[in-house]
C-alpha cells in the first residue's frame, strides 16, 4: 500500500544512489540530448538543485542530521517529479518515486504552499476555487445537453475545468461527432494527484475513497481522461492504495481508435502547419503514451509534425508537476520557457500537448519571454479540423 511506507527500505533504496552525478546533465548522444534536470538547467545550479543533491538532504533529514525545517527541506520540493532523473540513473532504484515518498514520510516538516493545496481540494474539490460549480460552466456554452450519469463518463478534471474549458468543450464536441453517448458528473470530486506528489497521502487515501464511491453512484463503466496527471493517479496510484475504479482510458488512445476506425474525418486546417508535441511526464515517460497523440497529429491533412531537440523518453518537462507551480511559480516558469525555446527553435507555428496542466504551464511560460507561440491540446487541433468539416 502506498500509505504503508517502508522507512527502513526507502533510506536502503536512497543509499543506492552512487553520486555519479550523471541525473545532473548526462548527454544522450544518440538520442541528441543535453541536460538531464530541467531545475538544474533553470536554477542555480547548485547541488541541491538536482536529484545527488536531493537525495543527500533526504537522508540527511530522515536520519536526523538535519533539523526538520521549511528552510532544510526546499530541495524535497523544488522538483516536478518528472522522471528524467530516474530515466538516466544506472542505480537500483527509481529515484524520483523515492523523492515522492520522503515527502510523504517528512509531512510533518511544515509547508504553507502543501498544506493549503490539501485544505483547498479536501475543502472544496479543486485546488484552485472556492466555488466548485465553475468545474461545468463551460457545458452551458457547448449548445447541446450532456447528462451526468451514463455508462461513458467525460472526467473533465480540475485545470480543464476552471482554466482551461475550452479542451473541455472540444473533447464533447468530437465525441458527439463519433456518436459516442457520454456523461460528465454534475460535482466532479478532485483526483487528488498534487496531494499524492506533495506528500498529504492520508488525505488522498481519503478523497480517492470518496472519489470511487461517487464513480460508483454514477453507474460509469469507463471513464475517459483529458489530463496527464489524473489519468496516472487514477490508473497507478489508486490501485496502489487498494481503490477500484472501472476501466479508465486517456482521451489520445480512444481518439486514435476512433480517428483508425473512421468514425471522423479530419479536414485539413491548411497548407504547410507545422507543429511540434511536447510530451507531458506523466503520460510519456509514466505511461508510455509516445505514439497515440502522435498519430492522432499526423492524421490531420497536411500537418507536418516535427520534433523538438529533447523528446519521446527525453523529453524536458514543462515545469508544471510536482507541485513546483505552487511552491515556485517563478522557477516552475523558466522551465516552461526553456521548453518553449526549444519548439522556437525549431520554427514551429504551435505546440501541442495533451495535458492541461502542461498546456496552461507552457502558455505562462512563452508570456514570460514574449513569444507568441501558440500552445493546445491535441482535442483543440482535432475540434477545429471537424469544425472546417461542419460537423460541429
Ligand atoms: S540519482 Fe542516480 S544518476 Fe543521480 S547521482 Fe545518484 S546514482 Fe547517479
Ligand atoms: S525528477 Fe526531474 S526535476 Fe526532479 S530531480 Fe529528477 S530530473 Fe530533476
Amino acid at each position: 500500500m502506498i500509505t504503508e511506507i517502508d522507512l527502513d527500505e526507502l533510506v536502503e533504496n536512497l543509499m543506492q544512489c552512487r553520486r555519479c552525478g550523471i541525473c545532473r546533465n548526462a548527454v544522450f548522444e544518440e538520442r541528441g540530448f543535453d541536460g538531464v534536470c530541467p531545475v538544474w538547467r533553470n536554477s542555480s545550479g547548485f547541488e541541491t538543485s538536482f536529484m545527488r543533491g536531493r537525495i543527500q538532504v533526504a537522508l540527511a533529514l530522515l536520519e536526523g542530521v538535519l533539523e526538520k525545517t521549511p528552510e532544510n527541506a526546499e530541495a524535497l520540493y523544488t522538483c516536478t517529479l518528472c522522471g528524467n532523473c530516474t530515466e538516466i540513473c544506472a542505480a537500483e532504484f527509481d529515484p524520483a518515486e523515492c523523492l515522492e515518498k520522503v515527502r510523504a514520510v517528512l509531512n510533518d516538516i511544515p509547508n504553507d504552499v502543501r498544506d493549503s493545496i490539501a485544505e483547498m481540494i479536501m475543502q472544496y474539490d479543486n485546488p484552485y476555487e472556492e466555488n466548485s460549480q465553475l468545474k461545468r460552466n463551460w457545458v452551458e456554452e457547448v449548445g447541446f445537453e450532456i447528462t451526468s450519469t451514463g455508462e461513458v463518463l467525460y472526467y473533465v478534471g480540475c485545470t480543464a475545468g476552471i482554466r482551461l474549458p475550452n479542451i473541455a468543450k472540444s473533447t464533447v464536441k468530437i465525441l458527439k461527432a463519433a456518436d459516442i453517448d457520454f456523461a460528465v458528473l454534475e460535482h466532479e470530486p478532485c483526483c487528488g494527484s498534487v496531494m499524492l506528489r506533495t506528500g498529504r497521502i492520508e488525505n488522498a487515501l481519503t478523497n480517492a475513497k470518496r472519489f470511487a464511491d461517487i464513480i460508483q453512484k454514477s453507474g460509469a463503466k469507463r471513464i475517459i481522461i483529458t489530463c496527464a496527471g489524473c489519468l496516472k493517479t487514477l490508473t497507478e496510484d489508486y490501485p496502489k492504495m487498494g481503490v477500484e475504479l472501472p476501466e479508465v482510458i486517456h482521451i489520445t488512445e480512444f481518439l486514435r481508435d476512433i480517428i483508425e476506425s473512421k468514425k471522423l474525418k479530419l479536414k485539413s486546417l491548411g497548407k504547410g502547419i507545422k507543429v511540434t508535441y511536447h510530451d507531458p511526464c506523466h503520460l510519456s515517460r509514466a505511461l508510455g503514451f509516445y505514439d497515440e497523440p502522435r498519430e492522432i497529429i499526423k492524421a490531420i491533412p497536411d500537418i507536418k509534425l516535427v520534433e523538438m531537440e529533447t523528446n519521446r523518453v527525453t523529453a524536458m518537462c514543462c515545469g508544471a508537476g510536482g507541485g513546483l507551480r505552487s511552491y515556485d511559480s517563478e522557477l516552475s516558469k523558466k522551465i516552461a520557457a526553456d521548453r518553449v525555446k526549444s519548439a522556437v527553435a525549431i520554427d514551429v507555428e504551435m505546440i501541442v500537448t495533451a495535458c492541461p496542466f502542461c498546456e496552461h504551464n507552457l502558455t505562462a511560460g512563452a508570456d514570460i519571454i514574449d513569444q507568441s507561440m501558440r500552445v493546445v491540446d491535441v482535442v483543440d487541433l482535432v475540434a477545429e479540423s471537424l469544425t472546417l468539416k461542419g460537423n460541429g
